[in-house]
């Protein structure tokens, strides 16, 4: 492949404006690319907030029953699947969009809605995402000042200017794992004016049990501009299959799905997510599976002495108080996969994701010889 590429002719043309200044996004060492490099097997991989439960039967069960329909194209409105949301969440089947995995909803928020000319306000160390689509689009990112690693409301208040046109909010955040208390949602959503878009991004949602806490879906009917944008792919462990969804007023899911690619979720993706949202038992299962990881790491973590954000996803973040370079690839060399968060200007920290009992025990004794052997 190298080689050919030598062959190529000169390519003179240039892409569009924002395209040229974009840095993709990032996604966690695959396991089969470590595998090759070390020529071992037994690769241990918390760097992409995966569900590490491996998928229900009932999710197995459906796809395989549904292979048969390879031939087909999918559903294109997404109707079982729109209908057991709706039912799901009591909201109207018109309120929801579907996406390819969540992120595909935020890509398609932004392209109906910016152009250039507007700026985009979301804060410092939030899911890298919201930047990205702003930058393809060559609209302006507006990145406020964080507070104790979290989201600040009042910052992305006073960021409001004439040209905003959306604000993306991860609550819970990825990567510092931290949330909004449900009064402040309530009080920055009174505050901001009706025609800036306000995204609540809830990937983590369903791992959620602080009493503070609260999905920005209860104040769907109060705020026509409010979208929630969720997933399958965390709690529900379907990453592989990319489904997602937003939730929003009517008016506002009609302009996105007029963009939306007919057949943009699949339609094994589509009768697994349909299936999985009667299957309370793996959900439960996934939740207080990630309470006792999240507990077992932060002891862990504790006892090496280390700093840690406190976090309530499935993932944490490991304050290494110096560069973690050198402990992310000492790590590597054990054949353990975390996420190096620099890109997040997070340089001193790794983020790990919540594994089986078994892999958090392998990461921790893991990371006390990286400790003990000086690495730094
Ligand atoms: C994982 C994640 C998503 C997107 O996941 P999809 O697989 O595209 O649904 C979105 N937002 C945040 C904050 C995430 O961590």
């Amino acid at each position: 492949m190298m080689e050919q590429s030598s062959a190529h002719a000169l390519c003179t043309i240039k892409p569009l404006p924002g395209i040229q200044q974009l840095k993709p996004y990032l996604p966690g060492k695959p396991i089969d690319e470590l595998e090759r490099e070390l020529g071992i097997s037994n690769i241990v991989k918390l760097a992409s907030n995966e569900n590490p439960n491996g998928p229900s039967p009932i999710a197995l069960a459906t796809a395989i029953q549904h292979l048969t329909e390879l031939t087909r194209y999918p559903d294109g409105i997404g109707f079982y699947l729109k209908n057991a949301l709706a039912h799901h969440l009591s909201i109207d089947t018109e309120c929801l969009t579907l996406g390819n995995g969540s992120n595909d909803v935020l890509e398609m928020i932004a392209r109906t809605f910016i152009t250039s000319e507007d700026e985009v306000i979301f804060s410092e160390y939030a899911f890298a995402v919201y930047g990205l689509v702003t930058q393809a689009l060559n609209a302006k990112s507006v990145m406020t000042k964080a507070k104790d690693w979290g989201h600040n409301l009042n910052a992305m208040l006073h960021a409001i200017t004439e040209k905003t046109k959306i604000i993306f909010i991860a609550n819970p955040n990825n990567p510092t794992g931290t949330y909004i208390p449900h009064h402040e949602i309530k009080a920055f959503l009174d505050q901001v004016p009706t025609h800036i878009l306000v995204v609540f991004d809830e990937a983590y949602h369903e791992y959620q049990i602080q009493q503070d806490y609260q999905s920005a879906l209860t104040w769907l009917n109060e705020f026509s501009n409010l979208i929630i944008t969720r997933t399958f792919s965390k709690a529900y462990g379907l990453a592989a299959l990319r489904v997602g969804y937003g939730i929003s007023h009517p008016t506002i899911a009609d302009y996105i799905n007029r963009i939306r690619q007919p057949f943009n979720v699949n339609a094994i993706a589509q009768a697994v997510a349909t299936a999985v949202l009667d299957d309370a038992f793996y959900l439960e299962q996934s939740i207080q599976h990630n309470a006792t990881g999240l507990k077992m790491l932060t002891t862990g973590i504790e006892k090496l002495g280390l700093q840690y954000i406190p976090s309530v996803g499935n993932f944490m973040c490991i304050d290494f108080n110096q560069s973690a370079g050198n402990i992310y690839q000492a790590l590597l060399q054990k054949g353990i996969i975390v996420r190096p968060v620099a890109n997040y200007n997070m340089p001193n920290h790794l983020r790990v994701s919540v594994g089986t009992t078994e892999e958090n025990q392998v990461f921790l004794n893991a990371l006390e010889e990286v400790i003990n052997d000086g690495v730094s």
